[in-house]
């Protein structure tokens, strides 16, 4: 049984709309999200393939679905293919459409989640649909996981499942966002496998100072003052420059031509070729070679006329593969200088960097299957700077990579500037494309 281009699009187009429709908006609250509204369509749609189905709600309404087919050697590797299910808010007044209707207008599909990964959680169903209902008998196992509650941080989805749910889901290998996207070069569209992810260390920097009437502010100790200091001296700090072999392979790879790579993987360089580049490519270039520290919230003093004693700056640190919270505390003392003494500094997550190996069996497969649905192109290795799933899996011991197919009409900044942002749509071309990519996956890598 084979699926023309024309079947997969009205499927997957079909599914989409679906998810989207079900505005599975995760606001960061355990009661959002209602993924259980998505898993009932994606069970509906999987429900004809005669597989068994499971279904697992990690609190009322965070729901994840998982479906298999089983391998006929249990020693062979496995693989999962990972999508979830819920969104991030939107703000509608930046939309030129309705978010949540899954309208179909020139060939693009409207709405929240189109690109942030609806998208390929649709179409990863749509060919384990059609792998199941074609007799597809494998060597190893093949898993889908629809997830809850991957935008905020897998409480109820991922975390959950590996922590309670280990057999069900775990797999050798696992594919899941990002990436794939189109990155034209001299040599052929060259496509991003995100291979990890920067790790987060949020923490609460406590500024402490002497209360006092604020009508004699001569010589006092303003807590508030110091810690106006201490957000200047984490603003202007400038941590060292690290170019790390993901960065290197994903620059050579992509070939911004000699003069451009030469500055791209310079350490003595890098970060004043960063002021000079276009905004984009200038933040997304310098946060994957320094770890970033950025204050964000800001909370204190009590009353106009007292002179507060105590300040919390809140800082969103990210740092890169192989740092731990020891080199971060170095760099806040570096940052902070004399005034590290009169600080404290409060770790309240702290999620190290996970990365997997840009040589393996899975990579190997994903070029020689996406090299045939995208014509001349080549995988390069990426990291991200955001978070994803994928971290739970590489920690349980997995093989993990964000990845999917785009047709040429989605290119890098489309993409970017839609992620969480307004006017997401995604074109049919790419969801038939991510289709075949998933099903020839599946041949390739477990048949
Ligand atoms: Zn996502």
């Amino acid at each position: 049984m084979t699926l023309d281009d024309k079947q997969i699009a009205d499927e997957a187009v079909d599914l989409l709309a679906h998810l989207i429709r079900n505005e599975c908006v995760n606001d960061g609250t355990p009661e959002s999200g209602f993924e259980s509204r998505s898993t009932d369509v994606l069970a509906q749609y999987l429900g004809d393939t005669g597989l068994d189905l499971e279904r697992y709600e990690a609190r009322p309404g965070r729901e994840s679905l998982v479906a298999r087919i089983e391998g006929s050697d249990p020693s062979a590797p496995s693989m999962l293919y990972m999508g979830h299910t819920d969104v991030v808010p939107v703000n509608v007044d930046g939309w030129q459409r309705d978010p949540f209707a899954g309208e179909l207008v020139d060939g693009e599909l409207w709405g929240r989640g189109a690109v942030d990964m609806l998208n390929l959680t649709a179409t990863m169903a749509v060919a384990f649909r059609h792998l199941a209902k074609s007799g597809f008998t494998p060597r190893g196992t093949l898993i889908y996981l629809a997830v809850a509650d991957e935008e905020n941080l897998g409480t109820w989805g991922a975390e959950h499942l590996l922590n309670n749910e280990r057999d069900a889901v775990y797999a050798d290998f696992v594919i899941t966002e990002a990436g794939g996207f189109q990155m034209p070069s001299s040599t052929g569209p060259k496509l991003p496998v995100i291979v990890g992810e920067k790790g987060s260390y949020w923490c609460r920097i406590t500024v402490h100072g002497t209360p006092g009437h604020a009508s004699q502010p001569f010589r006092t100790d303003n807590a508030l003052v110091t810690a106006a200091e201490v957000v200047r001296r984490l603003a202007d700090f400038r941590p060292p420059t690290h170019i790390h072999d993901t960065w290197r392979r994903f620059i050579e790879g992509v070939d911004f031509g000699p003069d451009w790579n030469a500055k791209l993987t310079d350490e003595a360089t890098l970060h004043d070729f960063c002021e000079q580049l276009p905004i984009g490519l200038a933040r997304q270039a310098h946060a994957c070679t320094h770890t970033t520290f950025a204050p964000t919230i800001i909370h204190g003093g009590t009353k106009t006329n007292v002179i507060p004693d105590l300040v919390d700056v809140e800082v969103d640190i990210r740092t890169l593969p192989g740092q731990t919270s020891v080199d971060v505390e170095k760099m806040l003392a570096d940052a902070l200088g004399d005034l590290r003494a009169h600080v404290d500094v409060t770790p309240f997550d702290e999620n190290p960097s996970t990365s997997s190996p840009a040589d393996s069996p899975m990579w190997d497969a994903m070029a020689r299957v996406s090299s045939k649905l995208v014509d001349d192109s080549a995988l390069v290795p990426f990291l991200t700077v955001g978070a994803t799933d994928a971290r739970f899996f590489r920690r349980a011991g997995s093989i993990a990579y964000g990845f999917g197919l785009f047709s040429r009409k989605l290119g890098f900044d489309d993409y970017a500037s839609m992620f969480h942002g307004n006017d997401e749509r995604v074109d049919v071309d790419s969801l038939v494309l991510s289709t075949r990519l998933w099903d020839d996956l599946a041949h390739d890598m477990l048949g």
